[in-house]
């Protein structure tokens, strides 16, 4: 029988409402010890069984569920099991050869917390972000093997979070071949570049392919500014829909320099191109100084706020760029801005841009609501998957 855990009075709660964490207030009794990513049996204060989870003796998220299901083993076959569903799910969105690089588990959403599965061509690339599949991972990667006969699965599990999970950050090979330092991918027939060993997150910001495409809507002859333009996914999508320039800003050189052959990938015209390797605070402003325009602007920054004790500091960054942005805009421009920031939800985002606007002395009218591509699905019993917000303005 696995360890038992069981709740105080009236904080069953999440459970009620299958929300799979369980925090470590919520806990009246434990039996000794469980160890990390052990599976536990979660009961109610009155000793009704409410489901299987794995325990993070370190992490305030205690239990995250793996099932409500009573009769259902946490065994090798409940995994392959779950990623076959994930699977199953993706599959109609990616019928079609344009796109061979997508999300295939995220997490909580997929109703496996703390795994992230993406695929990038022939290759997988796997974060452990919490005691839970980290104590699973030779079984989710011989599973991942068996179902997708990849070239070779990479872990990419150098990331913080998992730090709160008592975790060290780790990568490398876990089966198969080492990837070569730059792959190809396709996103709706573009071609890009990837670097999954090195690049940023797990390679690629694959949560914006489908505002990637949306951005192209009459796009052919204006002139573009991407800020925040990591290795030129709004770039590329804007030249190979005929903008009549892109200027790209990124803080670094080396996602510059991949933005520029994915250019040249995708044989498009580096002579539209211009590339500012410059923190966007500070280029927006000197743009500002040189009374330069443009069409179309898209702010897409890393999170400022990954949790709701940062959103008022993160509030006067988005603030700020939004603000120089509309500034920046020709009459009838378009923004695209987004906040992928946990901490900052959509009503509190749209107040902050229309601030914005009413401070940059614009008359402006939200045209779209963005999300996250549907790889990237939110479950209704876990909303905090929806991290991803987009706005599209038009100046009238
Ligand atoms: N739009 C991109 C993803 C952007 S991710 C895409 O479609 O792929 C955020 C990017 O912002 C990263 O490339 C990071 O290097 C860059 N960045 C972070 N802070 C910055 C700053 N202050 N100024 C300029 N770039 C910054």
């Amino acid at each position: 029988m696995p360890p038992v855990i069981k709740l105080k009075p009236q904080r069953d709660k999440s459970f009620r409402h299958k929300h799979p964490w369980i925090f470590s207030g919520a806990i009246a009794f434990q039996d000794e010890n469980p160890s990390p990513g052990e599976t536990v049996a979660v009961l109610s204060s009155e000793g009704d069984f409410l489901g299987w989870g794995a325990y993070s003796p370190n992490s305030q998220i205690r239990v995250r569920f793996w099932s409500f299901d009573e009769q259902e083993l946490i065994n090798p076959s409940f995994f392959h099991n779950r990623l076959q569903k994930a699977l199953a799910f993706r599959s109609p969105l990616f019928q079609d050869s344009k796109t061979n690089a997508f999300r295939l588990v995220y997490a909580e959403s997929d109703d496996l917390p703390g795994l992230i599965v993406d695929k990038y061509a022939d290759y997988l690339v796997v974060q452990f972000l919490s005691a839970g599949p980290e104590a699973w991972r030779t079984t989710i990667v011989e599973s991942l093997m068996n179902l997708l006969q990849p070239k070779g699965i990479f872990e990419r599990s150098d990331v913080a979070v998992r730090k709160l999970e008592g975790l060290q950050e780790t990568e490398g090979v876990l089966a198969g071949l080492l990837p070569p330092d730059r792959l190809e991918i396709k996103e709706n027939t573009y071609s890009f570049w990837v670097d999954i060993k090195q690049g940023q997150k797990t390679g690629f910001y694959l949560d914006q392919r489908d505002n990637r495409q949306k951005s192209t809507e009459n796009i052919a002859g204006k002139s573009v500014l991407n800020c925040f333009s990591y290795s030129g996914g709004f770039t590329v999508y804007a030249l190979a829909n005929s903008a009549s320039h892109v200027l790209s800003i990124d803080s670094s050189a080396d996602a510059l320099e991949l933005a520029k052959e994915n250019v040249q990938l995708n044989n498009l015209p580096l002579d539209r191109c211009d590339w500012l390797a410059e923190d966007v605070f500070v280029a927006l402003r000197h743009l500002r100084d040189r009374a330069l325009s443009f069409d179309r602007i898209i702010l897409d920054p890393p999170k400022f706020a990954p949790v709701a004790s940062q959103a008022q500091k993160a509030a006067r960054a988005y603030k700020d760029i939004n603000l120089l942005a509309f500034k920046l805009l020709k009459p009838n421009g378009e923004l695209f801005t987004f906040s992928c920031s946990g901490g900052i939800d959509l009503p509190f985002f749209q107040k902050i841009v229309s601030d914005a606007a009413l401070d940059a002395g614009v008359n402006a009218k939200i045209t779209e609501y963005l999300h996250q591509s549907p790889d990237h699905p939110v479950s209704l019993n876990f909303p905090e998957g929806n991290y991803l917000k987009g706005l599209v303005c038009k100046i009238v």
